[in-house]
């Protein structure tokens, strides 16, 4: 009778084991190449050795249990099993519910189209960059970019190209903007990077520099499935660009939302003199930024 219950706690311990076998292989599907996940994989090889010590024992000592006593090791086996298992199986609901989070809160601060950071993003780190280049004196620099003409684009060739084109811009921005930039789509056809550590004249070499790689290249529509039979081989987007820095005067009561107001004061200056150009708004000093 005893040799039973002791095997019993043995197999158990041992379908325990097993389970935390299949639990560390869904485990190592969600972690990324890293040293923990070497360590963790270290473990599939050490469970299974395990494993098979505990079927080995079941026979090595069978008829050896004489009273309860004896049944403390196969307790042990047991328990350390349920151990194992419930070790694994933690670790892998807590990274599935953090893979959850981070997901849920990229999501909740990205623009889904463009893959951009959305406006309410960029509400938020504009207000903290204001405030920290304020605090410490730094230059800071907003630009502001509206695609010229697309409405007629959107009309003519349909949204989904619309979307498409909107996408491209996005890629082309990235490329050309600092890893310290912070691009984001601010409107329908509007995007706004924030730049850190950039005055007025930076900021203008940089608003060159996105004009020109959105409107040197022409985008290819050949091929794309939503392009309609009217639609011509490429196309060149051209946009325009409206730029303000942070006032450098100590007096300025410039906040995001005054910065934000002069840059697109800007953008509808550069569209009211031709598009496909760039304009600063002039520095602004004392009450003036308050608007
Ligand atoms: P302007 O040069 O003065 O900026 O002219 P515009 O035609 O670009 O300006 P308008 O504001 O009249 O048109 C903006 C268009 O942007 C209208 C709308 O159809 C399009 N739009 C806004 N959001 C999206 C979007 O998510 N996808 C697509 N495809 N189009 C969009
Ligand atoms: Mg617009
Ligand atoms: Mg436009």
């Amino acid at each position: 009778m005893l040799n039973w219950v002791a095997s019993t706690a043995i197999v158990l311990g041992a379908a325990g084991l097993l389970y935390a076998q299949w639990k560390l292989a869904q485990l190592l599907r969600e972690l990324p190449e890293s040293r923990v996940r070497t360590g963790w994989k270290l473990m599939t090889f050490l469970v299974p050795l395990f494993t098979l010590g505990y079927f080995g024992y079941i026979p090595l000592n069978w008829g050896l249990y004489q009273g309860l006593p004896d049944l403390l090791v196969p307790v042990i086996f047991l328990l350390g099993g349920c151990f194992v298992c419930t070790v694994v199986s933690l670790t892998h609901s807590s990274v599935e519910k953090i893979r959850r989070i981070t997901r849920l809160e990229h999501e909740s601060i990205t623009d889904p189209l463009t893959g951009l950071f959305n406006r309410r993003h960029m509400d938020r780190r504009l207000d903290e960059e204001v405030s920290r280049a304020r605090r410490y004196g730094q230059p800071l620099s907003l630009v502001m970019l509206d695609i010229d003409e697309f409405k007629p684009i959107n009309d003519r060739l349909g949204h989904l190209i619309g979307d498409y084109i909107l996408t491209t811009l996005a890629e082309r921005m990235h490329l050309v903007l600092r890893r310290s930039d912070l691009a984001a789509r601010f409107g329908g056809e509007e995007f706004v990077v924030i730049a850190p550590h950039t005055d007025l004249e930076a900021a203008m070499a940089l608003g060159d520099k996105l004009r020109n790689a959105i409107a040197g290249t022409p985008i290819t529509l050949t091929g794309h499935q939503a392009a309609p039979p009217c639609a011509p081989d490429t196309l060149t987007v051209t946009v325009s660009v409206g730029i303000a820095s942070l006032s450098s005067d100590p007096q300025s009561s410039e906040t995001a939302e005054t910065l934000i107001a002069r840059a697109d004061d800007a953008l509808y200056r550069a569209k009211q003199d031709g598009r496909n150009r760039c304009e600063a708004s002039p520095a602004a000093t004392g009450l003036s930024a308050a608007l």
